[in-house]
């Protein structure tokens, strides 16, 4: 029986599954909704028999296991603490219980830094030694990889730039803070803006685009700025102004070698990345940063599972990272 690793990317409303061969060959692929309000016991169950239906039909032993999950993590205990989005997983023992439903050794990682690693290992950031990687959501999440491995820091706590202050007495965050960077540059915060200023009477085509202000995205005011809707375009340019001072001072404290942008808001490419660029550059002094990649994440919303993917593989690998 061939042997086989399995990533599994547990998301507030999404579970990603994938078995890879030993070798590396992707053999079997499961998406299905959580139903976050089962509870960790029962959503772990469902995982479990998702596992063996797939080792089964691919006629696999599992070896390794790799687990993402939001909130921040006891990395060496495999414990979740405060996932927003997971109602009942405080502290809950993700690694252990699926090694005992498994039979086979599981490794925790925060869904963001698995992220990280996927464009690392298999996407955008293959080929570097240091990259940061931002996903750019409804919130934003970063992961930290350096020589090859990810950056924990105190608490496992490296890497939630998202919640980096950016503008004094900006915007409430989710966390309790003002002006985090979140609060100016995920897709929630792009559509806020662009609501509040449209709640003011100002003319835009977006109000042809959707039928409710509820509606109004990311990607709505995207497309409008890309029309060279007035507001939408300010909105849209606000958003890059404050995207390359966050940026600008990741750059400035950690060089790496690459800044790979995923999630929603990073779907429009060039159209942000361009002016991106020179703005970031303007904010950087202390380092070369027109050697700095940025780049669009290629891994798209599967960069989770293959970063899962990567540290299953990495807790059964005698290699080096690096030769
Ligand atoms: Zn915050």
């Amino acid at each position: 029986m061939n042997e086989a690793i399995a990533g599994i990317d547990i998301g507030g409303t999404k579970i990603a599954i994938a078995l890879e061969t030993i070798h590396g060959e992707r053999i079997s692929d499961r998406l299905f909704p959580t139903h976050a309000e089962l509870g960790p016991e029962l959503i772990l169950d469902n995982i479990a028999s998702t596992v063996r239906e797939m080792t089964a039909e691919t006629q696999t032993r599992l070896v390794s296991i790799g687990v993402g999950c939001p909130g921040s993590h006891d990395i060496e205990r495999g414990i979740v603490l405060l996932p927003f989005n997971l109602p009942g997983w405080h502290q809950f023992p993700v690694a252990r219980s699926i090694e005992e439903r498994l039979g086979v050794p599981a490794v925790l990682e925060n869904d963001a830094n698995l992220a990280a690693l996927g464009e690392f290992t298999y996407g955008a950031g293959r080929g570097f030694r240091d990259i940061v990687y931002l996903t750019l959501s409804t919130g934003i999440g970063g992961g930290i990889i350096f020589n090859g491995e990810i950056v924990h820091g105190v608490g496992c706590g490296a890497g939630e730039v998202g919640h980096m202050t950016v503008l004094p007495d900006g915007p409430l965050c989710s966390c309790g803070n003002y002006g985090c960077f979140e609060t100016l540059c995920s897709g929630t915060a792009i559509a806020r803006r662009a609501r509040e200023r449209l709640a003011k009477g100002e003319p835009s085509i977006i109000e042809l685009m959707v039928s409710r202000p509820e509606d109004i995205t990311a990607q709505v005011v995207a497309s409008a700025a890309h029309s060279d809707d007035k507001l939408a375009r300010e909105v849209w340019n606000e958003m890059i102004r404050f995207l390359a001072i966050g940026i600008g001072n990741l750059i400035t404290m950690l060089a790496p070698e690459a800044v790979i942008l995923g999630g929603g808001v990073a779907a429009s490419g060039e159209q942000l990345l361009a002016p991106l660029r020179p703005l970031i550059w303007q904010r950087v002094r202390m380092v070369p940063a027109e050697r700095v990649e940025i780049r669009q994440a290629t891994l798209s919303g599967e960069s989770g599972v293959y970063g899962a993917l990567a540290i299953a593989r990495r807790a059964i690998s005698t290699k080096p990272l690096f030769v």
